[in-house]
């Protein structure tokens, strides 16, 4: 069964390791490689849009395409790729996103900058507030979010979760995300990038947040209006911004984001995928597939994640 890896070269030597011994584990024999010069006989294609593959039209026997990448955005709309699409939800991605955005969720409830950077030595006794007097909201409740709003719950923080279907204790709807951002001191935004979520937070949203809120941004960087967010940070309306994801990345080198004094650029490293623990998250779509049981994280396609 021919699998083939297709994602930027830096990637290949740790997966050339964690994909054939996550195959051995699962007890799946499986030759896996990086060119395929007869690509109708390939079963399983594992895919980071780091890859020049566009085309998916002759890899006719392909059962699914299996994507590194926990956003899918760069291909759901590729109309040659008519396999199912899976996308990456990997344990070690998910704690490392927890680790990250409890850091910087804690950074500015401590306010720890004032302590960090403090070159006039200023004995500055401010104490902050409880994690349980701020709340927090985070916008997109996926496996990302949810584990969030767990690790910030155990920190006592109160959580305001928001998604587009409705499920228990999250808003959802027009409604519910006024709601969400009224109450907010953090929000934390872990949407997908699709065209109902494109410059969610623009001007009108961002003024419905309390003066002096803090925006962390690891999901997407077409979730924010930048130019809304530049405004209402230079009014003061917004405290201050942590952004892990941009338009353009890297960020370009004169975006007035790198300058600004209220704004945290982070170059997207807020989680990455781990080769052992995501070889295994494939391995397991690929004895899904053979076994004929449904894959997991399934993209749909009509929603766009
Ligand atoms: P996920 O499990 O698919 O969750 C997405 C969440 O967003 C779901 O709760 C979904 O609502 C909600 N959502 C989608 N469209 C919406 C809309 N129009 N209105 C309201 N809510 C909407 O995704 P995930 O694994 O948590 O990942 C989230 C995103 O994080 C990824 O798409 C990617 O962009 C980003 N990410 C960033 C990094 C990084 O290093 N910076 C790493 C990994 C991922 P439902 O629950 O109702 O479906």
């Amino acid at each position: 069964m021919p699998l083939i890896f297709f994602a930027a070269p830096s990637l290949w030597p740790e997966y050339e390791v964690a994909l054939p011994a996550a195959l051995a584990e699962a007890g799946i024999e499986a030759t896996v490689v990086t060119e395929a010069p007869e690509p109708g006989l390939v079963d399983y294609i594992v895919y980071a849009p780091s890859a020049p593959l566009q085309d998916f039209t002759p890899f006719t026997r392909t059962k699914a395409v299996l994507s590194l990448w926990a956003g899918v955005e760069r291909i759901v709309g590729n109309a040659t790729l008519t396999q199912p699409l899976c996308r990456m939800v990997d344990p070690s991605l998910t704690e490392g996103m927890v680790e990250w955005v409890a850091g910087h969720v804690l950074r500015h409830h401590l306010g720890m900058d004032r302590h960090i950077v403090n070159p006039g030595h200023v004995w500055n006794p401010v104490c902050p507030p409880l994690a349980r007097e701020r709340r927090v909201t985070i916008l997109g409740m996926g496996a990302l979010g949810t584990a969030c709003a767990e690790a910030l719950r155990a920190l006592n923080f109160p959580v305001t979760g928001w998604s587009r279907t409705a499920k228990p204790g999250c808003l959802h709807g027009d409604a519910g995300l006024e709601a969400a951002l009224r109450s907010a001191a953090i929000v934390v935004t872990l949407l997908p990038k699709t065209p109902e979520t494109e410059n969610l937070l623009n001007a009108a949203r961002l003024a419905l947040l309390p003066a002096g809120a803090v925006i962390v941004n690891p999901g997407r960087g077409a979730l924010i209006d930048d130019a809304a967010l530049l405004a209402a940070l230079d009014a003061g309306h917004i405290g201050h911004a942590t952004l892990d994801v941009f338009r353009v990345e890297p960020l370009p080198a004169d975006h007035p984001y790198w300058s600004h004094p209220r704004v945290t650029v982070t170059p997207h490293i807020a989680a990455d995928t781990r080769a052992s623990s995501a070889a295994r998250v494939i391995v397991e779509n690929i004895r899904r597939g053979e076994a004929g049981e449904p894959f997991i994280n399934l993209v749909d396609r009509s929603r766009g994640y």
